[in-house]
Parts: structure tokens; C-alpha cells; sequence
């Protein structure tokens, strides 16, 4: 019965604080982690790029397989950082008693990762066929083509706002800074790209 019970409560707790679709946690579970960070954490934003054309382009459903092949590479990153799911095609690592200088390098391999990552599709005539067929091909491997995605990462660490949630908006305008530097790269809150100090840009 004890046994019962903690499986039920165990069920509920997952349903409540997993991501369906990639089994990473979700927004729930990064809320709490939020709030039990000490003084000293690194946050990153990662956004997957050009997505909705890959949706366009490939279908929904490879979209999601997509969503859960990134969910694992960024399941692995490494550095101490945790992977959540913030919501659609976001994710959210977190670095706790990890400045940004210090989780930098974990990050940028994480990015390559995702990058290096790739999915076999089956061809659209193909999935359109019976069921059976599409098993036999499922079991086969398939015979489609290979796509793979890319993604932009925003960071900030505790230095760049008073609350968890400041720091998170610190490092959404660093996403939007990697996006406009040409996506599939790692922008820094506070910190100059090379290629902006190359421009010349002003900090
Ligand atoms: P950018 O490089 O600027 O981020 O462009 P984008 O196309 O990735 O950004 P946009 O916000 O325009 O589109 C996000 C797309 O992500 C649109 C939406 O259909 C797709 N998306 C969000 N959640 C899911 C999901 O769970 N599954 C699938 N397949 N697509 C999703
Ligand atoms: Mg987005
Ligand atoms: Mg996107």
C-alpha cells in the first residue's frame, strides 16, 4: 500500500514538473530551482534557430523529434549545468555556484553538440504510406535524409540582476544579441563579442 502510494505521488510529481515531449523538467521545476539558487549561479537562454521554417519545411511531428534530440544533447551538457524545458522551442540552463566566465566553455561545447547532432527523416511519400510499411521502414532505419538544427545561446550570471527572474531578462537580451550576430552561437551579458570588438562596436 506505502509502496502504492509513493508510486502514485512519484507519477503525479513527474506529470506536474516534467516536459511530456522531452522528458527534461519543465518550467515548474526550474521555477523551484530558481528560487533555491545561493549567491552565485550562471543562467543560459537557448533558442532553437529558424525552427518555425524547419516546422514548414519538415512537418511538425520531426519538428518534435528534433525538440527531444536537442533536449538530450543539452541534457548532457557539462560544467554542472542543468537542462530544463522553459517552453516551445526555449530551454534554460542552469549553473548554480557557477559564474559565467566558468560555464562559458561548457556551454559553448553544449552548442556544438546540438550542432554536430543529426536526425535521419523518412521521406514524406514514405510516412504517408500503410502503417505496416512505415513499421518495416521504422525498424530498417529509414532511407530518408539527414537534417539537423542549430541554436543560439544567451547568458548572464547573479552579476546582472538582484532577482533570478532579472537575470533570466539579462540573458534573454544576450540571446537576442546572438541571434542578431548570425544565430548558432553563445552571447555573454556585459561581455563584447569578438566579432563586435573586430566592428568596432561600443560595449
Ligand atoms: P529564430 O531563429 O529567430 O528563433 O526563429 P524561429 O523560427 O525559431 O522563431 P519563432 O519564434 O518565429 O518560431 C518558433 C517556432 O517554434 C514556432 C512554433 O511552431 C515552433 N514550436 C514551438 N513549440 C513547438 C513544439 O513543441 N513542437 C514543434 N514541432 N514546434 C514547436
Ligand atoms: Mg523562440
Ligand atoms: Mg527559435
Amino acid at each position: 500500500m506505502v509502496l502504492m502510494i509513493s508510486a502514485v505521488v512519484q507519477e503525479s510529481f513527474d506529470l506536474a514538473f516534467r516536459d511530456d515531449l522531452t522528458g527534461l523538467p519543465g518550467r515548474r521545476a526550474l521555477n523551484d530551482t530558481l528560487k533555491g539558487l545561493g549567491t552565485n549561479y550562471t543562467l543560459a537562454m537557448v533558442d532553437v534557430d529558424h525552427f518555425k521554417k524547419f516546422n514548414d519545411t519538415h512537418g511538425h511531428d520531426a519538428g518534435d523529434q528534433v525538440l527531444k534530440l536537442v533536449a538530450s544533447r543539452l541534457a548532457g551538457v557539462g560544467g554542472g549545468g542543468r537542462a530544463f524545458r522553459y517552453g516551445g522551442e526555449e530551454f534554460t540552463l542552469v549553473f548554480a555556484g557557477v559564474d559565467a566566465r566558468s560555464a562559458r566553455e561548457a556551454i559553448e561545447q553544449v552548442r556544438v553538440a546540438v550542432a554536430d547532432a543529426r536526425m535521419q527523416l523518412r521521406n514524406r511519400s514514405q510516412r504517408d504510406g500503410d502503417d505496416h510499411r512505415g513499421q518495416q521502414r521504422r525498424g530498417q532505419g529509414g532511407s530518408g535524409s539527414t537534417v539537423n538544427v542549430t541554436v543560439s545561446i544567451g547568458v548572464a550570471d547573479h552579476r546582472a540582476g538582484s532577482t533570478a527572474q532579472a537575470v533570466i531578462k539579462a540573458a534573454d537580451k544576450a540571446l537576442y544579441a546572438a541571434k542578431a550576430g548570425g544565430r548558432n552561437c553563445v552571447r555573454v551579458h556585459g561581455l563584447r563579442s569578438v566579432s563586435d570588438i573586430v566592428a568596432g562596436k561600443p560595449a
